[in-house]
């Protein structure tokens, strides 16, 4: 039965904005979800669903698993029936894991013997089919992930993949098994249980195969995966009467105040929305970065001007700019300098902002997120509606602060204005 001092649902999250894209996939169900950074030291929040979002995805791969069972057991103290490792649905990873050893280390410390490996996230167009990712109509090792700085993926067979990272004997769960329904899944799972498989990639090409997955894995312990298969989670759970989809799961408050804008990142969907909103005529601020580095005030001087300009309608501050100028800022600056200078700037205009009466923040990037969210003080967040797939309003716990945190790549052309005019 459902138990409100209890959650339902445990998730270890490897990053920050995945943390935030599988738990958006929960609430999108009626799972009222909160996302905390880190192991979270306060007491359990009121909600079915945490996420914890650590940031274990390159770290070395014994510092992964430390982390990973330290907020495993917090999730067990918290009363979770369930448990779920997110992971990119690129199966992100280097060669030493740490999908593979993080998985491990949670079914040995859950006593568990089998689970499935998926990062399919279809609406995404991430599919895996005979045990082989693609991204849109590309393999994985075709994508430009084959070109990742840190997480190179140069091989689409995930079988393999997960292989090298584990010690544990890795199976297939193939699509045709899947098309024939939950009880045929649950057999193939038996069946590779039997055949002492532990990790087994399962096939997914539509919603429906992570639906089917999500009822055969119902009794597991376990679940590996992307944010798809946690789309076909609430069902479940209501069918066994944990849970009581509740409508008003994605409901933030009211905050008033004003509302503002921060892009730090650099990818090509955030150039086009900074593009867009500067070619409809709203107000924008942009970061000269060399002039940071030569140490003028420039938070200082963005936020005097955000203090006029903001009083009317929203302002963007932004230091995105198109690869041949960042390239030319990181060989005068060096990378990680420019880097970490910009996300400092940046996470000092955006306390600024929230002290100068702004509570609607749309904030671009990934690291950049990490530093604002940091600066802001805030470890915990409720999550409300999604925005564009992978990306929802949040709301800083307690406090009459939201926040729209995009990882680079996500968002449609006129992100920001779409977000802003969700809330109020
Ligand atoms: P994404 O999610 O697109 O990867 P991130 O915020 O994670 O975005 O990363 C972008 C990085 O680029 C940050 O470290 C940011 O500080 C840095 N950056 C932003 N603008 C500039 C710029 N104009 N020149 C150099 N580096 C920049």
């Amino acid at each position: 039965m459902t138990d409100p001092s209890r959650i339902t649902l445990g998730v270890i999250a490897d990053d920050f904005t995945g943390a935030t894209d599988v738990a958006s996939m929960l609430v999108r169900s009626g799972m009222r979800t909160v996302q905390v950074i880190g192991i979270p030291q306060g007491p359990t929040p009121a909600a079915d669903a945490v996420v914890v979002a650590l940031k274990s995805r390159t770290t070395a791969a014994a510092d992964a698993v430390a982390a990973s069972l330290a907020a495993l057991r917090w999730l067990q103290d918290a009363g979770a029936r369930q448990f779920y490792f997110k992971y990119c649905s690129t199966f992100d990873s280097t060669a030493a894991g740490n999908i593979g050893p993080v998985a491990d280390a949670l079914l040995d410390a859950l006593g568990s013997d089998f689970a499935i490996a998926c990062p399919a996230f279809p609406e995404n167009g991430r599919t895996v089919f005979r045990g082989h990712l693609f991204v849109g109509d590309q393999l994985l090792s075709d994508s430009g992930m084959r070109n990742h700085p840190l997480t190179p993926m140069t091989d689409s067979n995930l079988v393999r993949v997960l292989q090298s990272q584990t010690r544990s004997a890795v199976g297939l769960l193939r699509y045709d098994t899947l098309a024939r329904g939950v009880e045929a899944a649950r057999s193939g799972i038996a069946a590779l249980r039997a055949d002492d498989v532990r990790l087994a990639i399962a096939d997914a090409v539509s919603n429906d195969d992570l639906r089917v997955l999500a009822q055969a894995c119902a009794d597991l312990p376990l679940i590996t995966a992307g944010s798809g298969v946690a789309l076909g989670l609430p069902v479940v759970y209501a069918e066994r009467g944990w849970l009581v989809p509740d409508q008003r799961a994605a409901t933030l408050d009211s905050v008033g105040g004003s509302a503002a804008v921060i892009s730090g990142s650099c990818s090509s969907a955030t150039n086009a929305q900074v593009g867009d909103w500067v070619a409809a005529g709203r107000p924008a601020w942009q970061i000269d970065v060399q002039a940071l580095a030569g140490g003028a005030p420039v938070a200082e001087q963005a936020l005097a001007w955000a203090a006029v300009e903001g009083r009317q309608q929203p302002v963007l501050i932004y230091a995105t700019a198109e690869p041949a100028q960042v390239q030319q800022v990181q060989s005068a600056l060096g990378a990680d300098r420019a880097g970490q200078l910009v996300e400092h700037c940046l996470a000092r205009i955006a306390a600024g902002l929230v002290d100068g009466g702004v509570r609607r923040l749309v904030i671009a990037g990934g690291e950049t997120s990490g530093a604002v969210v940091q600066a802001l003080g805030v470890s915990s967040l409720r999550i409300g509606a999604t925005i564009d797939p992978g990306v929802p309003w949040t709301q800083a716990e307690g406090r009459p602060l939201l926040l729209a945190l995009k990882s680079g790549n996500f968002g449609s052309v006129d992100f920001f204005a779409k977000a802003l005019d969700l809330v109020d």
